[in-house]
Order: C-alpha cells, then sequence, then structure tokens
C-alpha cells in the first residue's frame, strides 16, 4: 500500500509567507498533479503552532536565526509562521485540496518544535501519524513538500527508522537553505539512509510499471 505524503504545503512557507521557502510555490503545480495519481492515501501536513509557541524569536526577545535551548534540545529560532486559524497556516493558495484523506498537525506545543510529521523533535510525543498508517497498511511513503532540509527531511528519517519505505520526491520539494548546501546534504543523507530519491518523472514510470504488472497479474 502506498500512500503520498504532503509535508506543510502553507501560505507562510511560500512566497509572500511570513517563513518564505525560495521558489516554495513552483512546486504547486506538480502537487497537483502527482494528487492524482493512483495512492492508495493521500496526507497532508500542518506545521500548526499556537502564538506563544517557543520557536518563535519574538516570544524570547531574539532575532531570526538565533539559537536558545527549547525543552532541553538546541533551537533555532525562526520567525512568528503558522499561527493556528491564521491565513499563513492555510495551505497554500492554488493547491487541488480535493484529494486530501487526512490532515495531521505538528508543532501544536508550546514548548517544543516538531519538524517531524511523526514526532515532537524529542521524540516525545506523537502526531498519529504512525498508527494511522499502520492502520491503513501503508508501507512505501511517497514525500513532497517544504522543506527539504527541516519538515521533509526530520519526516523521512523518521520513516525509515519506523520501518516505512521513504521516497522523496527532490522536484516536488523545496528547502530553507540557511546555508546553501543544506537542501543537498538533506538529500544526501535521507538516501544514505535508505530512501529512495526521485524525481517526478521517476514516480510516474514506477506507478505506470506497476500498473502493468497489476494487470499482467489480472
Ligand atoms: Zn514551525
Amino acid at each position: 500500500m502506498k500512500a503520498l505524503l504532503l509535508v506543510d504545503i502553507q501560505n507562510d512557507f511560500v512566497p509572500g509567507g511570513a517563513l518564505a521557502v525560495h521558489q516554495g510555490d513552483e512546486i504547486i503545480p506538480i502537487i497537483n498533479e502527482i494528487i492524482h495519481y493512483p495512492f492508495d492515501l493521500v496526507i497532508a501536513t500542518k506545521d500548526w503552532h499556537p502564538h506563544d509557541h517557543g520557536s518563535f524569536a519574538t516570544n524570547h526577545g531574539k532575532k531570526p536565526g538565533e539559537h536558545i535551548k527549547l525543552a532541553g534540545l538546541d533551537q533555532i529560532l525562526w520567525p512568528v509562521h503558522c499561527v493556528q486559524g491564521t491565513l499563513g497556516s492555510e495551505f497554500a493558495h492554488g493547491w487541488d485540496l480535493t484529494c486530501i484523506d487526512k490532515v495531521f498537525y505538528k508543532g501544536t506545543d508550546p514548548l517544543i518544535d516538531s519538524y517531524s510529521t511523526f514526532f515532537d523533535n524529542g521524540h516525545r510525543k506523537s502526531t498519529g501519524l504512525e498508527i494511522y498508517l499502520r492502520d491503513k497498511e501503508i508501507k512505501d511513503l511517497v514525500v513532497a513538500g517544504l522543506a527539504t532540509d527541516y519538515c521533509v527531511k526530520y519526516s523521512v528519517m523518521d520513516a525509515l527508522q519506523l520501518g516505512f519505505r521513504p521516497f522523496v520526491m527532490a522536484d516536488a520539494c523545496r528547502g530553507v537553505n540557511l546555508k546553501p548546501e543544506d537542501s543537498e546534504e538533506a538529500l544526501f543523507l535521507m538516501r544514505k539512509g535508505g530512501a529512495v530519491i526521485l524525481s517526478v518523472k521517476d514516480l510516474k514510470d514506477l506507478m505506470e510499471e506497476e500498473k502493468k504488472g497489476k494487470q499482467r497479474e489480472i
């Protein structure tokens, strides 16, 4: 069973948003195409912070990019973003939402951040995604979204650890790139950990091959 996991494609992460990922909007037409491929499930996630979230620089009288300790962990501080119920937290404009089966929310605890779509950064609380995927007998997880070097990377690394088979669609992700090489490094680490990195075209070819295989079986 195969699921599509669409990570944090929200207004605040695309150009014009509070924590815009460079060219983050370029993935939207790509997502609108792949969302119609024959996945068993389409899952989307939202970064979903309360206004007093500990990752916001202003809540500490500091500037974005500075580091603090949050819940005993190193925490880079971000501009205020994806506050629950605001326009910035909504799915990015132009995205076809009709195929989404389920939405998971992360970063809801003000005392700890959550890059991964599975757990908070301390692996203390689950978002419920793991149990949901196991209930639905999903093994393969095709991942796309924002941002390559944070929420995509951490989600894929957790997926590997949990025994899922992640496929990362590199051209349907974009990175924050605080350091210019961050996205490349993230893709390298995900591949090294066992994830398959592929393009949207590779995915299409793969799914067509599978379809033919199934038809042959019948
Ligand atoms: Zn966040």
